[in-house]
């Protein structure tokens, strides 16, 4: 079998609706973990506002803001 398959672990990690930003409580699509194992959530907005500093200090960046546009287009 060589046929490629999502990681369990990828799919366990996902973010959901009950995820909130620590900044502004809103909707969170974004999460990133701290070297040290700590884990901070973000929405889009904020999200932007902390990537650099927080990829400067070594942060694992999980972006599901894809996620937020998919259902825009949908909610006609
Ligand atoms: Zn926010």
């Amino acid at each position: 079998m060589t046929t490629a398959t999502t990681e369990p672990s990828e799919v366990a990690s996902e973010l959901t609706s009950l995820d909130r930003c620590d900044s502004c409580g809103a909707q969170a699509y974004v999460r990133a973990t701290m070297p040290a194992g700590g884990v901070l959530l973000f929405c889009a907005h904020h999200a932007t506002k902390h990537r650099e500093k927080l990829t400067g200090l070594g942060a694992q960046w999980h972006d599901e803001t894809a996620k937020l546009h998919a259902s825009n287009d949908r909610s006609i």
